[in-house]
């Protein structure tokens, strides 16, 4: 969890500037969760690659249509009429974004305001 004095602002900016703030990949239990709760809308954005003996590296946000990573988080949306964003898979998220900043020196480091 980020730190209590952390207080999002909606920003967005670590959801556009994605290598800058999170990780490129999820857990295998997070595609489990995402398998069992029929959200093949967000399986179609990662990428499975095998390393042998039943071992997967997860790669998201990779898109269904280019096979390429993509920038801007692909489920990131902008409020109308407002300078905030918001999460559509707020409750499936991966950790990362959860857990989104580790630290003030981490949201510093990577743009984050949740602590202005
Ligand atoms: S899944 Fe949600 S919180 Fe995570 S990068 Fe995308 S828009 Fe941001
Ligand atoms: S960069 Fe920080 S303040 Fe801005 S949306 Fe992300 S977590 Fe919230």
């Amino acid at each position: 969890m980020p730190p209590k004095t952390f207080k999002c602002k909606q920003c967005g900016n670590c959801c556009i500037n994605l290598s800058d703030a999170f990780q490129t990949s999820v857990s295998d239990e997070e595609i489990a969760l995402w398998e069992m709760e029929g959200r093949y809308d967000i399986l179609e954005w990662v990428n499975s690659i095998p390393l042998g003996e039943d071992h997967y590296i997860h790669d998201i946000w990779i898109s269904p249509k280019t096979g390429d990573d993509v920038g801007r988080c692909p489920w990131l949306r902008k409020l109308p009429k407002q300078d905030k964003y918001i999460c559509r898979i707020h409750d499936v998220k991966p950790e990362h974004c959860r857990n989104y900043p580790k630290s003030r020196e981490h949201a510093e480091k990577t743009g984050c305001r949740g602590f202005e």
